[in-house]
């Protein structure tokens, strides 16, 4: 018996099964603004110094990268490549279209 299972419906992945890995990497983007002027840099800078001490290595980690793996079965996979954020659940804000989130 197989001990993989699909992600999104939880399906039972039989060995010689046609399932898909799904992989991604969430990586932080800079756009070279800091919303600081030079007087308020100082004290951002001493700030996010102090929340270092107490934040968790892995915390701090995910916030700059993050990978994410999981296993989808025939049917999660055509779904999820067609509507990977499930936009007909998810009412975006704004009203921005799934066209305008992907670069
Ligand atoms: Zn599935």
């Amino acid at each position: 018996m197989s001990d993989k299972f699909c992600a999104r419906c939880g399906k039972s992945l039989t060995e010689g099964s046609l399932n898909y890995m799904v992989h991604i990497q969430i990586l932080s983007d800079f756009d070279g603004v800091l919303p600081y002027t030079e007087d308020d840099l100082s004290e951002e800078i001493q700030a996010v110094l102090k929340n270092v001490d107490t934040m968790d290595a892995q915390e701090l980690e995910d916030d700059v990268y993050q990978e994410i793996s999981f296993v989808l079965c025939e049917k999660c996979k055509k779904i999820f490549a067609r509507d990977p954020f499930s936009s007909d659940k998810v009412v975006f804000p704004y009203n921005k279209k799934l066209e305008n989130l992907i670069h």
